[in-house]
């Protein structure tokens, strides 16, 4: 009776994920969503400690207090641009979780049936590549030096499938019986070198289907890790997690125009990168007063927000821009590409921060061919997601990745602090154009100032 009302309750648990995913898909309930989850996770936490061995009890409180010390510290600290990082801490934590679990059930759950087994074999491989794989995206996210170049071996492929075949092989020899349960540890350690190897060669801007696929990678070996304690609501929210996240990866390769297997295995040519200096031979920079003068005629501006606007925190500025061109009878949309930023939904997020109306963002597709008949391109922050070399160089790291196409606006306002590349490392001519204007200023700072000279105008 007991255990039927405990699998109730965790029934419950996963009726609480799936209705917080459910709500999460648009911005008004996607709070509502997050309460949900978080619900279901607590009801999931405290019908596990049910379950618990008995004297268990002072060690697992010792690790909850200590977990969620850290991730109440974090929750408040965290910059808004940092999140992307965060995640993929997230992400690497919930592999080696997934790692350690299925090796202390191995070491200490005696004798396992083989689909127990089969399902340890798979959570050390994909929790070792989650967790090694996260960590290499976190370094990438946060710019670290070392990061910042994709790196690659000569045989890179070679290796990875050896290393591959190497995984499945030590899975195989656990399936012969406990006397193999040693592979295990040279299973994870053969697979985190997997993970280095897969993850450290990407670059670019092909960073948005690796942080996707790891999310979902997290969320298998969760789901295979349920397995191997026999936990339903492990099993069915990681599960959730894992195909979410692939349908997550569909989209950002959709949206990057980049097949999964060119970004995972795809050997990373040197590209063409332009010489900056020529690059930016002509540019023209412009002030608050001339922009507002310019925007006091426009009919049409399209705000084109990218991830200098998250640094600069200039949403709440740019929402009050665009209000009081609305007020003077002016269209205004936002243009939103879906890798702008450095998270899938990150300029949603803080533009629905700032009460922009739903309607008024414009997916890139939609907004593209209507573009020539804008006025007034306003880009803040953002870069490589407007860099035209994607269309015209086939070299270029971003080449074929679908841009929001700015430069065909009759005039583009660029704000920026400075001519430096964006993520992807690279200088965008459309900063030369003969229709583009700098405005070099904090993102914030500038979208005031040209609030305060168009009120004046
Ligand atoms: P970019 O990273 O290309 O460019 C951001 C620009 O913002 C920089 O050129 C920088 O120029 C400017 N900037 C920084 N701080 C400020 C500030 N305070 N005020 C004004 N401008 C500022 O951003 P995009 O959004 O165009 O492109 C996103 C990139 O990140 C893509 O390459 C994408 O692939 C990648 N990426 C996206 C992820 C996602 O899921 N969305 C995940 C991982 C990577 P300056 O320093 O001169 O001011």
């Amino acid at each position: 009776m007991t255990e039927l009302l405990l699998q109730l309750a965790y029934l419950v648990a996963a009726v609480l994920f799936i209705f917080g995913l459910k709500f999460m898909t648009h911005p008004k309930t996607a709070v509502r969503g997050n309460l949900f989850g978080a619900g279901g996770m607590l009801l999931a936490t405290l019908l596990a400690l049910v379950g618990l061995v008995p004297g268990s009890l002072p060690l697992i409180a010792v690790g909850l207090v200590v977990g969620s010390a850290v991730g109440a510290v974090l929750a408040v600290k965290i910059q808004m641009t940092a999140m992307p990082q965060l995640v993929a801490l997230f992400n690497g934590s919930g592999g080696a979780a997934s790692v350690l679990v299925a090796g202390a059930a191995l070491m200490y759950a005696g004798k396992q049936p083989p689909h127990s087994i089969l399902a340890t074999a798979a959570t050390g491989i994909i929790g070792a590549v989650t967790f090694w794989g996260s960590l290499v995206a976190y370094a990438k996210l946060q710019e670290l030096k070392a990061f910042r170049k994709p790196f690659s071996v000569t045989g890179q492929q070679a290796i990875n499938a050896a290393l591959a075949a190497g995984v499945v092989v030590l899975g195989g020899l656990m399936l012969l019986g406990e006397a193999w349960s040693w592979a295990y540890l040279p299973l994870v350690v053969l697979a985190s070198l997997l993970g280095l190897m897969l993850v450290l060669p990407i670059g670019g801007a092909d960073m948005p289907v690796v942080i996707a696929l790891l999310n979902s990678y997290s969320g298998l070996a969760a789901a295979a890790t349920g397995f191997v304690v026999n936990n339903n609501v492990l099993i069915i929210s990681g599960s959730l997690v894992g195909a979410s996240g692939i349908i997550l990866t569909q989209l950002m390769c959709k949206a990057m125009n980049r097949s999964l297997t060119h970004v995972l295995f795809g050997v990373m040519e040197a590209g063409s990168v332009s010489d900056a200096k020529e690059v930016y031979a002509n540019v023209r920079s412009t002030s608050p007063d001339d922009v507002a003068m310019i925007l006091d005629s426009a009919q049409r501006v399209v705000f084109v927000p990218g991830y200098g606007m998250a640094v600069a925190q200039a949403q709440h500025a740019v929402r009050n821009l665009g209000k009081l061109l609305e007020e003077r009878g002016c269209q205004v949309e936002y243009a939103i590409h879906p890798v702008a930023g450095r998270m899938p939904g990150h300029m949603n997020v803080l533009l629905a921060e700032a009460d922009v109306p739903y309607e008024q963002l414009k997916e890139m597709n939609e907004i593209n061919p209507t573009l020539e008949t804008v006025d007034v391109a306003i880009v803040i922050g953002a870069n490589d997601v407007v860099n035209p070399v994607a269309r015209t160089d086939p070299k270029s790291p971003i080449a074929g990745m679908p841009i929001i196409d700015v430069d065909k606006a009759r005039t583009v306002i660029v704000v920026k602090r400075s001519l430096s590349p964006g993520f992807a490392g690279i200088p965008n001519p459309l900063f030369a154009a003969d229709n583009t204007l700098m405005l070099f200023a904090d993102g914030q700072k500038a979208v005031l100032d040209i609030v305060a000279a168009l009120k004046e105008t």
